[in-house]
C-alpha cells in the first residue's frame, strides 16, 4: 500500500539542519503516525512522502517555504523585565503567552527581555532521513477528526 491522501502512515525520522546537526529524531521512540493529506505534517514532508511505501528509506529536503516559514522580524519584541516577575530569565527559555503562542527568549538585558515568536525552525532548510514503517487505511472516524487514533494517535 502506498502513501496517498487519507492513508495513515507511520514513519521514523531524523531531522538535521544544513550543518548536519541533529535537531530532532524519532529513533528510540515510537514511530510518528500521521494522517496523509490532512496537514498533520509540514507541506514539504507530505510531498516527499507521497507515493512511498513500507520499507522505503530516503531523504527529504525541505525549504523554509515548505517547512516552518520565513522569519518575521515583527514577531520579535522587547518586553519590560518586570513582566516576568522575579524569574531568572536566560536566553533559550520558552514561554507560552496568554493566547497560547510559544515565544523564545533571544536577548536579556537589565531593562528588557527580548522574545521571539517565530517558530524555532523558521528560515531553516530541513533535511529529514525517513523510513516508512507502516501504511494503512484511515478509519472513518480518523478522517472525520483529521488525525490518527490508536497507536501513535492522540486518543
Ligand atoms: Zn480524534
Amino acid at each position: 500500500m502506498n502513501i496517498t491522501k487519507n492513508k495513515v502512515a507511520a514513519i521514523h525520522y531524523t531531522l538535521r539542519d544544513d550543518q548536519g546537526t541533529i535537531l530532532d529524531s524519532s529513533q528510540g521512540r515510537d514511530p510518528l503516525y500521521y494522517l496523509h493529506g490532512a496537514q498533520n505534517l509540514i507541506p514539504g514532508m507530505e510531498e516527499g512522502l507521497e507515493g512511498r511505501t513500507t520499507g522505503d528509506h530516503f531523504q527529504i529536503d525541505v525549504s523554509p517555504e515548505k517547512g516552518y516559514g520565513k522569519r518575521d522580524p515583527q514577531l520579535v519584541e522587547a518586553v519590560p523585565r518586570r513582566a516576568f516577575g522575579g524569574q531568572n530569565i536566560e536566553v533559550g527559555m520558552q514561554f507560552q503567552t496568554n493566547d497560547g503562542q510559544v515565544v523564545t527568549v533571544t536577548g536579556v538585558d537589565p531593562e528588557n527581555i527580548t522574545v521571539d515568536a517565530n517558530h524555532p525552525l523558521a528560515d531553516q532548510n530541513l533535511h529529514f532521513d525517513v523510513e516508512v514503517i507502516e501504511v494503512r487505511d484511515a478509519s472513518p472516524e480518523e478522517l472525520a477528526h483529521g488525525h490518527v487514533h490508536g497507536p501513535g494517535g492522540h486518543h
